[in-house]
This record gives C-alpha cells, sequence and structure tokens, in this order.
C-alpha cells in the first residue's frame, strides 16, 4: 500500500484504497434529512435525490470500511479522490439508486411450512379456526423445537438470500416458536450463526412470548417468560452468545393481555432491550397506548388502533411498523395509515414473513402497502428504508444514502427508482445489484 491515508472529508492528494465506486446513475435516491433520524409528516415524501444532469451522472464513493465517503456528481471523483484504487467499479449505466430495504418484522428461523392450511385460509377459515384445527402457530412450535439447530439454519440462509435478492440488507429476525427456554435460545443461537453467512445484516428480537403455550395459561406463561426465558436470554447476551436488540410480545385477545405485556416489556427494558413489539392487531386493546406510555421505540400491526392510540405514538415517538401481507393473507382491516402519517407518526414497513405469510420481498409490501393503505410510493420507499431502519435503532448507520452510513443500495434497472414499486412482483428482473457494506451481494446476470 502506497499513499496517504484520506481525510475525513474524503479527499486526498496520494492515491487512496477505495472499496467501491458506484458511478453513472441517473438518479441517487438518498432518503436523508438534515440530520434527522425520522421524516415526519409531509417531510416522509422528501427523498433528497441527487439527479444526473444531461452531461454528469452521479457517483457514489465507498471506503474500506464499507461506509459512504462522499456522493456527487461523475465529473468530481477525480478531484475529490485523486489517484485513488478502487477495489471494484459498478457502472450504474443511468439508473436509479436506492437505500437498501430494511425489513422492519420477520420471523424467518422455523421449520415445518403451513402450505396446507392455504387452501382452508382460501376457503374462509379464520386464524382461530385453522388453529383449532391441529394448525397454527403450534403446529410451527412442534417442528421447531424437534428441529436440531443445523437444520433450521439451513432453512434460514436460502430465506435471507432471498430477501437480499428482493432488496433487503438489513433484517429484523425474532426468535418465538419455541415458547421455552431451549427453543428460544436455540433459535437465537441459529441467528446468530446466520449472521457471518447470510448476505444481509441481522438485527435479533427475542420473542418467546409469540404465543401461550398449550395447557399454559397466559398468566403462567408470563411469569414462565419472565423468570426462565428472559433471564436465560440475558446471560446468553451477557456472555457474548447472542446478540439480541429487541424484546416483542404478541399483545392479543387470547394471546397476552395489556397487562402481561406490560410486565414482559418491562422485564425486558431493565435489561436494556428495545421495545419492539405486536399491538393492537385483531383486537382493539389500547396496546398502542400502553406501548407508548412505556416508550415503545416501536409497535407492528396496529390494525385495530384508536385514534388515541395514534396520539399516544406520536407524542411517543414510537415507530409504527405496518405489515400489509398479514391483512391480505388473513383479510384484516387495515391500520389507518394516513391518520398515522398525519398525526406525525413515523410509518415503517416490515414483511412479517412467517408460516402464515410467506413473502420474502419488501419491494412488494411496499406495493402492497401502497395500494392498500394509500401511502404514496416515495413515502413507501421511506418506510422500507429510514424508518423502518429507526425502528430497529440502526437508523445512525443504515436507512439512507449518506456519507458515513453503511454503503447499502439497491440499483433499479430504470431510470427512475419508482419502478422498484410500479413493477409488482417483478423485482427479480428490476434490481440489477444489491450492495451490502459496499459489496455487491446480488448481481443479475443478463
Ligand atoms: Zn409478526
Amino acid at each position: 500500500m502506497s499513499g496517504r491515508k484520506g481525510n475525513n472529508e474524503g479527499v486526498d492528494e496520494g492515491g487512496r484504497e477505495m472499496l467501491l465506486l458506484v458511478k453513472g446513475a441517473q438518479q441517487v435516491v438518498r432518503v436523508a434529512g438534515a440530520g434527522e433520524r425520522v421524516k415526519l409528516g409531509a417531510s416522509m415524501g422528501d427523498l433528497a435525490i441527487i439527479s444526473a444532469t444531461q452531461h454528469d451522472g452521479v457517483s457514489i464513493a465507498v471506503q474500506q470500511d464499507g461506509k459512504i465517503a462522499w456522493v456527487g456528481p461523475d465529473s468530481e471523483v477525480g478531484a475529490k479522490f485523486p489517484g485513488a484504487r478502487w477495489g471494484r467499479v459498478v457502472e450504474a449505466c443511468g439508473r436509479a439508486v436506492v437505500p437498501g430495504l430494511v425489513d422492519a418484522h420477520t420471523h424467518p428461523v422455523w421449520a415445518g411450512d403451513r402450505v396446507h392450511e392455504f387452501a382452508l385460509k382460501v376457503a374462509g377459515a379464520s386464524y382461530l379456526e385453522v388453529h383449532e384445527a391441529g394448525g397454527g402457530i403450534n403446529y410451527t412450535v412442534e417442528q421447531t423445537r424437534a428441529a436440531s439447530e443445523d437444520h433450521l439454519l439451513n432453512l434460514l440462509l436460502p430465506r435471507l438470500t432471498r430477501m437480499a435478492t428482493a432488496g433487503t440488507t438489513l433484517a429484523e429476525c425474532k426468535s418465538g416458536y419455541g415458547l421455552e427456554v431451549e427453543t428460544e435460545l436455540k433459535m437465537l443461537r441459529v441467528l446468530e450463526r446466520a449472521r457471518p453467512l447470510a448476505p444481509l445484516t441481522i438485527s435479533s428480537t427475542f420473542c418467546g412470548a409469540h404465543s401461550v403455550p398449550k395447557g399454559l395459561s397466559a398468566e403462567a406463561a408470563t411469569r414462565l417468560v419472565v423468570e426462565q426465558q428472559l433471564p436465560a436470554v440475558v446471560e446468553a447476551r451477557d456472555k457474548g452468545q447472542v446478540a439480541v436488540d429487541s424484546i416483542d410480545v404478541f399483545c392479543e385477545s387470547g394471546v397476552f393481555n395489556v397487562a402481561q405485556t406490560r410486565t414482559i416489556l418491562e422485564a425486558g427494558r431493565r435489561h436494556g432491550l428495545r421495545l419492539n413489539f405486536h399491538a393492537d392487531e385483531l383486537t382493539p386493546l389500547a396496546g398502542a397506548e400502553m406501548g407508548a406510555s412505556l416508550g415503545a421505540e416501536a409497535m407492528s400491526h396496529l390494525e385495530e388502533i384508536s385514534e388515541e392510540g395514534v396520539r399516544a405514538m406520536a407524542k411517543a415517538g414510537s415507530v409504527a411498523v405496518l405489515l400489509p401481507t398479514t391483512a391480505l393473507v388473513l383479510r384484516l382491516p387495515l391500520p389507518p395509515a394516513r391518520a398515522m402519517i398525519q398525526a406525525g407518526v413515523p410509518v415503517a414497513l416490515g414483511s412479517d414473513f412467517n408460516p402464515n405469510a410467506f413473502c420474502l420481498s419488501m419491494p412488494l409490501v411496499m406495493h402492497l402497502a401502497c395500494v392498500m393503505m394509500r401511502l404514496s410510493p416515495n413515502e413507501a420507499l421511506t418506510a422500507a428504508t429510514l424508518h423502518a431502519a429507526h425502528a430497529l435503532g440502526k437508523a445512525h448507520q443504515h436507512g439512507s444514502i449518506e456519507p458515513g452510513k453503511m454503503a447499502d443500495l439497491v440499483i433499479i434497472d430504470a431510470p427512475r427508482w419508482d419502478h422498484l414499486v410500479y413493477q409488482l412482483g417483478g423485482n427479480d428482473h428490476v434490481i440489477t445489484h444489491v450492495i451490502r457494506a459496499g459489496k455487491v451481494i446480488h448481481e443479475r446476470h443478463n
């Protein structure tokens, strides 16, 4: 290696080793604000796009640590990085570049799919009827408890790869199909083993209160989560065996009520976990109001949130993680997305990938959010990048194209980025490159 180290602004006189240069883009959709981490109200639709001029495309320079060093006109790269040696140059060829997509809600570690339930649901069986016919979450719990760690890992990795192929570079991944100490820890260990092997970044969530185990009361299950599962997870975390960012509870009628959910969340908070839970999905329980009172960082679903709950979330700054696939599959009423945005709630999106809603594609989720929940395409992109990263406490590193953040990028095979949302289910073709931390993790070969 020769040459002097560049300064913080990326200007260098001596020829610096750089990881990646993306050049010739028609649009770089930064989704950036003036240092803000969320875009509230009308600003949610402001994507801070840098467009090419007639003679000059847009470049993104990535330094060796995988972070963005600079974004600007192609013609200024030479002056900014004189003599730089680029590990790789990706020609964007007049295409659009958006931030890597962030999936704020997934349940990807499980064995035993539920394809056999699909016909039942289409024929009109409710979530509860499927459950009573021996299907639903209990079936997944049995299969996941019986599966080895290796088997679960082998099932998980291709799912994460499919997410990444569709543009996801950061995903929240929950445990929650064990409902007892051993399997919950097994699921978190599987996520830990996946971390260096997966093409995307993982944020782990402990979701031992995903359901009440068969034969137990919710009260007894609450005690087991607080007195057994959580301490075991925290111990494993403190020993460096698993990283866990958040705690999740399925707050629902017939599952964990609001008081039990609060008890579990407060216990998680005492151990430094972020609060990110399922609220007001099937029944209006005022779960959002309770979550806001605890300062929960994020709440998911919210199909049945009250007006008071919307106001409380806006005040608390809690991110609403909306999941259009679940509403579609279970034919639920839709959450009041427009009212949330108007009230100043930061709205994010997640795939809710799980055996009940087998969707690994955030572009499809964004499309559904637009059509079903009336987000504008711009708002859907902010929801699936910056706001989803904020829901996971990762907006300082992910979710927008800004110097200092990780170079997580998706190149769209069109001069306008919104083809990503417009081409329904077409993301396999509309994406040419997915880049994570400056490394190309997916490239279309045609
Ligand atoms: Zn979920």
